[in-house]
């Protein structure tokens, strides 16, 4: 039994590393403020309890967050939508997940030309994924997923 913990703590270790290199602060812009995640493990299970919160600040759909954490974690999860709670199975550290929504915002939120944080993302028909910003009127394509 502790060989398994020891495992998944080197998990949550190496993707500590891996995350570490994202810078802490995405936008310049005070008002701007993604809520930190609020974890409980159950199990091998985490739950991230104000996952509805966090995506509504970022504005975006809570799937297609959850689809990028998912798959950054290389494991599966359920959103439940009555509670706003989202479920990973697997255990990971509250640390990991805000670098990753970090890492969301910087890539799928952000404007890279004016750094603003109020832009929608749109999904064209060739399925090329555009960032439209609301501030300056920047398209940027961005990495479908
Ligand atoms: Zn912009």
């Amino acid at each position: 039994m502790s060989g398994e913990q020891s495992t998944m703590f080197d998990y949550d270790k190496l993707l500590e590393r891996l995350y570490s290199k994202v810078p802490k602060r995405v936008s310049k812009y005070e008002r701007f403020e993604v809520p930190p995640v609020q974890v409980i493990h159950i199990g091998s299970q985490t739950i991230i309890k104000n996952f509805r919160d966090i995506v509504d600040v970022l504005r975006r759909d809570p799937r297609l967050v959850m689809r990028f954490l998912l798959r950054e974690l290389a494991t599966a999860g359920s959103y439940d939508e009555d509670s706003g709670m989202l479920a990973v199975n697997i255990r990971v550290s509250s640390t990991v997940l805000n670098k990753m929504i970090q890492m969301f915002t910087k890539q799928y939120v952000i404007c890279p030309t004016c750094g603003r944080p109020d832009t929608k993302l749109e999904k064209l028909k060739s399925r090329a994924w555009i960032l439209v910003c609301e501030a300056c009127g920047a398209e940027t394509p961005v990495k479908p997923f």
